[in-house]
């Protein structure tokens, strides 16, 4: 079995992935659900999705644990404002964050912890650091106590970030609110007076710190020394950096917390991090607006997880926003579907009939075999899905071509009946490449229904307007008053809209 390679971050080189008896690992840090995902949140998310398809397609036994982040400051914040309890907030959002993300075709994890359910798990693990003498209590003006890591107990810290703590002293400085014993020390629980937000636990009551929640999580579902930890690179310090800290601390002896850390680039504006404190994010929401999710998808599979990606906009002069290259992107699913579709029209494969292939066709089988290899090995080497999508584009014009020749070749029988082999063989391929890259996840039909309205309400038209055309034009036709059929064809193609004629009516579809 091929085992895929992926960066890690720790090492700062390609390594195999660890697998452990047939399974593997995977903890993705998820959101801190206070507001809707933006568009680069969603990248965090495609990253794992695709690396757990790959692992899964070869066989392996995969955990997949993506964390919700439900307990935080900004949550807290964000509830006071808007009058509700920050948990029927943070609630409300993850459930709009677990439909984005299954629209954007990523599967479902294994395991989606939440914070404010793990309390339990995150208090047990604090003990143990302190037990370790890796933490210390300490006791505020107003009688509550925290409790914060000791950043100099543990002398493997800054091994991710490759960052000397000695260099990280320097910037750093203790809040006023705050009575830590070393300015890099960080918190593993907040105390909380009795009106505030908070649970219960051996040094009162109060609020885990940031950082623990991953540590207790991950090593509740996967265990120590699980396989892939990813997030998005803006996590290796501090967030990462300190979950090593935490986990090994608790530990000590016991290896890695996780035995590759795989990080994703970012999604930028402008060649500027997408983020909320920027104020320059698109949210998830705004694009599917105007785009297919899975044109977004496959946007998002143009670039290698590692390299930036730059999200364009162009404003029309309505004010409307529009995303050139995720059109671009969806203008290649387009092409995706139509192939199917197309390629479902080819003679269907009857397992009795051998079959010479003609000369003629054998670059098809060809071609089918050196770009699924092509699709497989790019991904296994680090999740190269650029070069996977370029296979795939390779798959697609093979089977038009194939398409092609069938029509030109209509009149010989022969000839017809032999394209189903290169035509079977092609549309596995197909399938097997969009497999890998969660792609083609539904039937033509649906992707067609699907994109109709946002392409309609793009062009400011009504899909009701469209059928009222379409469905003119099958009148003219049926009175074969073929003149006017034809206007009603050349009116609707100048509004973007395409007319196919098929046994059972016309079928239509707005390009994008
Ligand atoms: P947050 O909700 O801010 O904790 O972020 C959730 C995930 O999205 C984390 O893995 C972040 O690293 C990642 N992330 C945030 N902004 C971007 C961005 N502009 N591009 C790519 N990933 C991002
Ligand atoms: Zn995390």
């Amino acid at each position: 079995m091929p085992i895929p390679k992926l960066y890690n971050t720790l090492t700062r080189s390609l390594e195999s992935v660890v697998i452990r008896n047939g399974k593997v690992g995977v903890y993705c840090c998820g959101p801190t659900v206070y507001d809707v995902p933006h568009a680069g949140n969603a990248r965090a998310a495609l990253v794992p999705d695709i690396l757990v398809r790959l692992l899964r397609s070869l066989g392996l036994d995969v955990t997949y644990v993506r964390n919700i982040t439900d307990v935080d400051d900004k949550i807290l914040d964000r509830a006071r404002k808007s009058g509700t309890s920050p948990l029927e907030l943070s609630g409300g959002m993850a459930k709009v964050y677990q439909d984005l993300m299954a629209q954007l075709g990523c599967l479902q994890p294994t395991v989606e912890p939440k914070v404010s359910e793990n309390i339990a798990e995150i208090v047990a693990l604090i003990g143990q650091i302190i037990e370790r003498g890796s933490a210390y209590v300490v006791e505020r003006s107003n009688g509550t106590r925290d409790v914060y890591f000791s950043v100099r107990s543990f002398s493997d810290y800054g091994k991710l970030s490759r960052r000397k703590i000695d260099e990280l002293r320097v910037g750093a400085r203790i809040e006023r609110d705050e009575e830590k014993s070393d300015p890099l020390d960080f918190a593993l629980w907040k105390g909380a007076s009795a009106d505030e937000w908070g649970w219960d636990s051996p040094w009162g009551r109060g609020r885990p710190g940031w950082h623990i929640e991953c540590s207790a999580m991950s090593g509740r579902y996967l265990g120590h020394g699980f396989s892939v930890h990813t997030g998005g690179m803006d996590l290796i310090f501090p967030h990462h950096e300190n979950e090593i800290a935490q986990s090994e601390a608790a530990q000590p002896g016991s290896g890695p917390l996780a035995q590759c850390w795989l990080h994703n680039g970012f999604l930028n504006v402008d060649k500027e991090k997408m983020s909320k404190s920027l104020g320059n994010f698109v949210t998830v929401p705004d694009v599917l607006k105007r785009n297919d999710p899975e044109g977004f998808r496959w946007f998002l599979l143009t670039a290698h997880y590692r390299a930036p990606i730059q999200l364009d906009t162009e404003t029309l002069a309505d004010g409307r926003v529009t995303f050139p290259s995720i059109d671009e992107a969806e203008r290649r699913v387009d092409y995706l579907y139509s192939t199917v579709e197309r390629l479902a029209e080819l003679p269907a494969r009857s397992s009795e009939q051998v079959i010479t292939l003609p000369k003629e066709l054998q670059p098809f089988t060809r071609s089918t075999t050196d770009n699924v290899q092509a699709a497989e090995s790019s991904l296994l080497d680090d999740l190269n899905t650029p070069v996977a999508l370029a296979a795939l584009g390779e798959l697609l014009k093979s089977a038009n071509e194939l398409c092609d020749l069938k029509l030109k070749r209509r009149k010989d029988p022969a000839f017809v009946r032999a394209v189903e082999i290169p035509g079977f063989t092609l549309d596995t391929a197909i399938r097997q490449v969009t497999g890998w890259l969660g792609l083609l996840q539904s039937s033509p039909a649906e992707y067609r229904e699907r994109t109709r309205r946002n392409r309609a309400d793009r062009r400011g038209l009504s899909t009701d307007t469209i059928q009222g055309m379409v469905n003119e034009r099958e009148t003219a036709r049926r009175e074969r008053d073929f003149a006017r059929a034809d206007a009603l064809r050349d009116g609707l193609l100048n509004l973007g809209v395409s007319v196919k004629d098929t046994p059972s009516g016309s079928v239509w579809s707005i390009g994008a």
